[in-house]
């Protein structure tokens, strides 16, 4: 039986072609692809266009776009068998964070993938990016999906879509998963990671539509100023900050910049800690002073969790009328294998 794959394209430097009398890179009319791409037409999957409407570079992705493109995906879900969105690659990692939090339940695999250099040009990645992350979402083994959730493809790996991030702007190897183990690499055949692939479940997909955006990212680094910290607490209706910590999660530990992050949790922000090595690692609050007096005064661990996550993740949150008490809970607990105790 043919598995039936929706592909949407988003936009973002896969589908881009030279204009041959500006030279600049502009996004090709999608149903071009079999001209760029002829192999497509020799793959075992039925495959089903969308082209979203705009097309953007991923830089100017937004909370409402990664709705739209969770309903397209909630809309079209009991057709087809998998989904594959070609996307720009800057922001690929909060994209696929966003639609694992937007679809509950999901049991279909939903692979983001895109490439360093354009499908029209010559050596382009993007070539064996679609061919492969097709086959892996057309792929289901005694009849259940071999990868039922969000994931990244790219450059021979299937990572956690929520556990990702781009880190090279340079290489065709562009993501990594430095938390997470790889869900399946590519090579002559296959492999799949079994073990830390989500199992499917008979629970019915939730759709998600609410996303609250008035969140901020305070990054520390030795030498930040106090008033610059007291600004990002009283943005307007500011809801939640992201505090990057330094290695396991440790903060300066004098009173002053103690007080303004203690007096705001105290107004009802909620203020989450998250490391700013993104080599690998957790938040361990308690093990260094400095990431101590943060628990002591409110601040809730993030643990592994990328920024990319928790970007999203408090979006999430904030988005679905929950007391304060209850998301700083969420936000410690996995929800969709975005952290340790990884149960989804
Ligand atoms: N700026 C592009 C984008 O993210 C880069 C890419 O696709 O790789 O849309």
């Amino acid at each position: 039986m043919k598995r039936k794959i929706l592909l949407i394209y988003t936009g973002g430097t896969i589908g881009m072609l030279r204009n041959s009398e500006t030279k600049a890179l502009e996004p090709f009319p999608f149903h071009n692809i079999y001209k760029h791409l002829p192999m497509l037409s020799l793959i075992d999957a039925e495959i089903i266009f969308y082209e979203m409407n705009p097309l953007i570079d991923s830089s100017d992705t937004n909370p409402k776009y990664w709705i739209k493109l969770a309903k397209e995906i909630y809309d079209h879900y009991d057709n087809v068998d998998g989904f594959v969105i070609l996307h720009g690659t800057d922001t690929m990692a909060y994209t696929s964070s966003a639609l694992s939090f937007l679809l509950e339940n999901l049991n279909k695999p939903v692979i983001l993938t895109g490439s360093q250099l354009p499908l029209g040009v010559m050596r382009t990645d993007g070539r064996e990016n679609i061919l492969n992350s097709i086959e892996i979402a057309a792929t289901y083994i005694d009849d259940r999906p071999a990868v039922p959730e969000v994931c990244i493809y790219f450059e021979n790996s299937l990572y956690r879509g929520n556990r990702s991030y781009k880190d090279n702007a340079e290489e065709f190897n562009a993501f990594t998963s430095s938390n997470y183990p790889k869900l399946a690499t590519v090579g002559v055949k296959i492999k799949f990671n079994e073990a830390y692939i989500h199992q499917c479940n008979d629970k019915k997909l939730i759709l998600h539509t609410q996303i609250d955006d008035n969140i901020a990212i305070l990054k520390l680094y030795p030498g930040i100023t106090l008033p610059l910290i007291a600004t990002v607490f009283k943005t307007p209706n500011i809801r939640a900050v992201i505090l990057e910590s330094f290695g396991a999660g440790n903060a300066p530990t004098y009173p002053d910049f103690l007080n303004i992050i203690e007096d705001a949790i105290k107004q009802g922000i909620i203020v989450v800690n998250v490391t700013q090595c993104k080599g690998g690692g957790s938040v361990e609050a308690g093990l260094y002073s400095g990431s101590a007096l943060l628990k002591k005064i409110g601040v809730v661990s993030g643990y592994d969790i990328t920024t990319e996550a928790a970007v999203t993740k408090l979006m999430y949150l904030l988005g679905q009328n929950l007391a304060t008490d209850k998301i700083k809970k969420l936000m410690g607990i996995s929800l969709r294998g975005e952290m340790l105790n990884t149960e989804i």
